[in-house]
């Protein structure tokens, strides 16, 4: 009998390795969240769903904006506004079962923004209750970036996005200002989302519609493991390595 038990813990160890799990980064505006999902995406071999990058693209889509709705969407979004969280879920959750029933792990950054997004309402569940039904509530993940809102302002407002595979650049890693994108040759754009302006409404909108999410999910039993979010993005990534390979335990 003995001999079956190796072969048997193998494959329960592997069937345990290979559990799917979300990952939610958060953090303010600049505080470095796409460039981290991006990054431990890549680490992880996991998918990276970035739900601004998402919206991005269906605002682009010149036959997606016959739609009033979408229209009064993008102009919303543009103006550092909240999009409808009504309208997210409903767009989003059917790209959340997709992908939980495809079997992928997934980290998001910028997702699960606000109250309603995140915990719907009696006819409407919200995004964590897909979340919770596609990967089991054991096994998602969430960790904060700190940063301070004088960082925010200054790296979004030297950052520049890939125009075609959606990267941030980080542009003070390069002796010159690079012009296209080291990853797919892509023109690099600063976005309109990111002149000050438009990023101090940003930061006041994350702190008054994220930070009752954050307590809403304390209360729902979840860990948010802060991290310190203003270091070099390979030093910050080691941090949530470290911390999600510990919780994953
Ligand atoms: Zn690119």
């Amino acid at each position: 009998m003995a001999y079956l038990l190796w072969p048997m813990a193998f494959f329960y160890c592997k069937i345990y390795l290979m559990k799917k799990y979300a990952v939610i980064i958060y953090g303010a505006p600049g505080s470095g969240k796409t460039m981290q999902a991006d990054l431990l995406s890549r680490k992880l071999g996991i998918l990276h769903f970035d739900i601004g990058h998402f919206l991005e693209d269906i605002f682009k889509d010149e036959n997606a904006l016959k739609d009033e709705r979408v229209s009064e969407q993008k102009h919303v979004f543009e103006s550092g506004g909240m999009c409808d969280p009504l309208w997210i879920v409903s767009l989003v959750s059917k790209r959340f079962k997709e992908i939980a029933n495809s079997g992928s792990s997934l980290i998001l950054s910028g997702s699960l923004r606000t109250v309603l997004e995140t915990f719907g309402h009696e006819k409407m569940k919200g995004l964590i209750d897909i979340l919770e039904e596609g990967y089991g509530k054991e096994n998602i993940y969430f960790y904060f970036l700190d940063s301070k809102p004088e960082t925010s302002i200054k790296r979004n407002k030297n950052r520049l996005i890939c125009s075609i595979c959606g990267r941030p650049v980080l542009a003070e890693a390069f002796k010159t200002k690079p012009v296209a994108c080291p990853i797919c040759g892509g023109e690099l754009n600063t976005r309109a989302l990111d002149k000050p302006e438009i990023i101090k409404k940003r930061l006041l909108v994350f702190h008054s519609d994220t930070k009752p999410v954050l307590e809403e999910l304390t209360k729902r039993g979840y860990k948010i493991t802060h991290i310190e979010g203003e270091r070099k993005p390979y030093e910050v990534e080691a941090d949530i390595l470290k911390s999600l390979n510990h919780d994953k335990k």
